[in-house]
């Protein structure tokens, strides 16, 4: 179990560590120790990670009513990134945003190697200040095997809406260098948005080839990024 982020120090400590030090038991600068002003309070602040992601896994598995997990500094905005890639190997369905395109081989994954719904996930979650999907999906367990990424995305929107935020707009890039994604990519954004309980209007998909360079031009993996606004209700 992680622990929240401790406090940063509001002055440097005697510790010996210093590089800077002439001695390595007797600080440099000794007098100008609590010159420092000091930081102000809202950076400070600690955001109850641990609590969150306990609260995503347990609200995901049984249903239950949003705990609190209100993010201690309130911004207007909130960006985040997320990034994601599969290897693609024959015999695996190639499931985009919830769509099951068509190929020759699709991503080998715990779950159903969504690259592109782990990827906003992580935006979200990234946003609001949160761990990463890993965290609070932990692969090794085996209750998320097979797990439709939906599960993920819904679970996502759930904590952002919690926290008291709604999706601004969603920019998200996927790099494969086969099939085509155009014939897709409606699909795919409906899907989008309807999983993000969003306007379609407000959530872009763009798609590139790699070149035919390493793994991903070479159609052996598959990537993901995306960036997520998030405004405060
Ligand atoms: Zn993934």
């Amino acid at each position: 179990m992680a622990t929240a982020a401790a406090a940063p120090p509001l002055y440097a400590s005697s510790s010996s560590s210093s590089s800077f030090s002439s001695s390595p038991n007797k600080p440099l600068f000794n007098n100008i120790f609590f010159l420092r002003p000091p930081l102000p309070s809202t950076k400070l602040t600690t955001t109850p990670r641990l609590s969150v992601s306990a609260a995503a896994t347990t609200a995901v598995e049984l249903g239950q009513a949003p705990q609190s997990s209100t993010p201690a500094k309130t911004l207007p905005f909130r960006v985040g990134h997320g990034f994601d890639l599969h290897r693609l190997e024959p015999g695996y369905p190639l499931i985009i945003g919830g769509i099951d395109i068509p190929h020759d081989r699709g991503c080998e994954a715990h779950s159903d190697g969504d690259v592109l719904l782990h990827c906003v996930v992580d935006a979200i979650l990234g946003a609001l200040g949160l761990p990463d999907i890993g965290q609070i999906f932990p692969d090794n367990d085996p209750k998320w095997k097979g797990a439709p990424s939906s599960v993920f995305i819904k679970e996502a929107v759930r904590l952002m809406h919690e926290a008291g935020y709604e999706l601004g707009n969603l920019d998200a890039t996927l790099i494969l260098q086969r099939p085509k994604v155009s014939p897709h990519k409606e699909a795919i954004k409906a899907n989008l948005s309807a999983l993000l309980g969003a306007d379609p209007a407000v959530v872009n998909l763009k798609a590139k080839t790699h070149e035919k360079v390493d793994s991903l031009g070479e159609n052996r993996s598959i990537a993901a990024h995306t960036v997520v606004l998030l405004m405060r209700k």
